[in-house]
């Protein structure tokens, strides 16, 4: 690390230590100036909040909201009223959530500055800490990043994902290039209409530039593990190109192609190389380490839905060590990873109490919990996150649980535990993304004695027929016996232990579970289809309940079911 780099780092670490003192004047000086700025939003003004900008007088005047309530001002700013409706300065960029946990898109307001104000934030912060470490030298990432550029709709608005809004910014590169994090890939490929073109040339300039990889990254841990399974694949091809200096003919976007050639040299050497370390791998096992030697770790949000990619990725990485990001969403940023060297499983995130008010809605069992602010969480209790931005939300529901682990100074760490609408239900019983994710694990154990994997999961409940019965879709690394997969079955529908499920499935008021499993593909099928329907590979999350409305991935799973098994463990 250079002198001017560490001197930089300590002072964002020092920076950090000061703010998370200070957590509850930060918050209230957040609150002022984001309420001050808006004070004239019609939103505001509606709810005869009249310039104040005090913690208490917004508690009372200002109620909390979800998306939908926002829904009509969103749709007014949309069709291109410009007046100040939500924020004091018209809103000029919308975020599109992709809706893949949820199978529908939201438009969410974006304030570029603020938002690009916070980034520099977090990511310099997490670096600050990650880098004392596992200090990066001057090298290049490999980043499997894919970004649309914003469209513009009628009325002028800008609408891109999140990330593409971040990842385009003109900011971005010089935030990123003060941290020594530029990726190895031209922006074209980076920009390919075509995600699997561009997931192939990411391939082949990280392995052009294999000695320079400091760290591979991704934004969701999904898509690094796509990039490992697409490379057992086409490394073969990748080699050829690498021999021969030209691109594969896969590759047909025309400045794709014209940005690969200044980069892509005829280099035997290299290939015989990256040939020799395919084909000496057991299973893949360590290909990180072995492609990539001076790769200080894989990085990306590993919690949440992405945990049940963390054990595939560990087996790519060998020795190399992977690290979960930050967290955020398309409403805004919400805490850092100050913590690198905890595994995913057990990482917390801490918050930043200048970058939106918070408050956390208990998840008490009674319906009128209040939000507690920031400073006044509990240590073990699980809340709702509730965020105020400069973007023009106000007190809004976030939909994610979080259970506080401590403090760091003063400012609460926590995990990230789960989305929080209901996922499996049929009756009383209640069953949430974590209860799925542990019953999924629990069935990978029992096909691991055949050496094969969960490549990817999801769930259904199915009320076509009396009773209604949980219906888990798996698809498996490879020919499982039947053996196995009744008992996988069983062995999913006994780890569901939630009180509801098990006393009404012993009643058979809940129908037995059931095994659908689906051919291979089936999930990255999932993942082109949420694409082609505009959402972004990079934020894209296999959503982990699918409703018989989302008939698009309905249809695609049903299609692809190899074998059904009925559980028979309450029989
Ligand atoms: P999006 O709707 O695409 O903007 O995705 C935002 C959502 O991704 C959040 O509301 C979380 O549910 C999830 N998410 C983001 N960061 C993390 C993280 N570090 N851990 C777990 N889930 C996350």
């Amino acid at each position: 690390m250079s002198e001017n780099l560490e001197e930089y780092t300590n002072k964002v670490i020092e920076e950090f230590e000061a703010v998370s003192k200070d957590a509850e004047r930060v918050q209230r000086e957040t609150l002022k100036s984001i309420l001050e700025d808006n004070a004239s939003a019609e939103y505001l003004l509606s709810l005869g909040l009249n310039g104040r900008t005090d913690p208490e007088s917004f508690k009372a005047c200002v109620p909390l909201v979800t998306h939908e309530d926002l829904e009509p001002y969103i749709n007014r700013i949309l069709a291109g009223e410009k007046s100040s409706i939500l924020t004091r300065k018209p809103i000029t960029h919308m975020a599109f959530s992709s809706g893949t946990t949820q199978g529908k898109s939201k438009y969410i307001p974006w304030d570029p500055d603020s938002i690009m104000v916070h980034s520099k934030l977090i990511f310099h912060t997490a670096f600050a800490f990650r880098n004392r470490a596992f200090p990066i030298k001057n090298g290049k990432v490999l980043s499997f990043s894919y970004r649309k550029n914003p469209t513009e709709n009628e009325a002028g608005i800008k609408v891109a994902t999140a990330t593409a809004l971040v990842t385009g910014d003109e900011q971005y590169t010089p935030i990123m290039a003060a941290i020594n994090s530029q990726v190895c890939s031209p922006q074209e490929v980076t920009l390919c209409p075509d995600f699997e073109q561009g997931l192939y040339c990411h391939l082949l300039c990280g392995l052009i530039f294999r000695d320079q990889i400091q760290f591979l990254y991704t934004p969701f841990a999904h898509s690094l593990v796509n990039a490992f399974r697409t490379l057992e694949q086409v490394w073969e091809e990748l080699c050829n190109d690498l021999r021969e200096g030209v691109l594969s003919s896969r590759v047909t976007d025309p400045s794709v192609r014209t940005a690969m050639s200044k980069i892509l040299k005829p280099d035997p050497e290299l290939a015989n190389l990256i040939h020799k370390i395919c084909t000496g791998l057991n299973n893949w096992y360590g290909v990180v380490q072995e492609l990539f030697p001076n790769a200080k770790y894989l990085l990306g949000i590993m919690t949440g839905t992405m945990l049940p990619y963390v054990e595939r990725l560990r087996h790519y990485a060998g020795e190399v060590p992977v690290l979960t990001s930050d967290y955020g969403a398309s409403e805004g940023w919400i805490a850092v990873n100050v913590h690198p060297t905890v595994p995913p499983e057990l990482a917390s995130y801490t918050m930043l109490p200048q970058i939106g008010y918070f408050e956390f809605l208990p998840l008490a069992q009674n319906s009128i919990a209040k939000p507690v602010g920031l400073t006044e969480v509990k240590v073990g209790e699980e809340y709702e996150i509730v965020m105020t931005t400069p973007a023009g939300l106000y007190r809004y529901k976030v939909g994610d649980v979080v259970k506080v682990t401590g403090f760091y100074n003063s400012t609460p760490e926590f995990n990230f535990v789960r989305r929080s609408n209901l996922l499996l239900s049929i009756n009383v019983d209640k069953n949430t993304e974590n209860d799925l994710y542990i019953s999924v694990m629990a069935a990978s154990k029992v096909l691991a004695k055949e050496k094969l994997d969960v490549i990817d999961f999801t769930s259904h409940v199915d009320l076509s027929i009396e009773p209604g019965h949980y219906v888990i879709f798996l698809e498996i690394s490879g020919e499982a016996s039947e053996e196995v997969l009744s008992e996988c079955c069983n062995c999913l529908d006994k780890s569901f232990i939630e009180a509801g499920y098990v006393t009404n499935r012993a009643i058979n008021l809940i129908g037995p579970l059931e095994l659908r499993v689906v051919r291979r593909g089936t999930f990255h099928k999932i993942l082109e289809s949420s694409v082609g329907r505009g959402a972004a590979v990079s934020q894209f999350k296999t959503p982990r309940c699918v409703p018989s409305t989302n008939t698009q991935v309905m249809q695609i799973l049903t299609e692809n079911v190899e074998k059904k098994y009925s559980s028979t463990h309450y029989n």
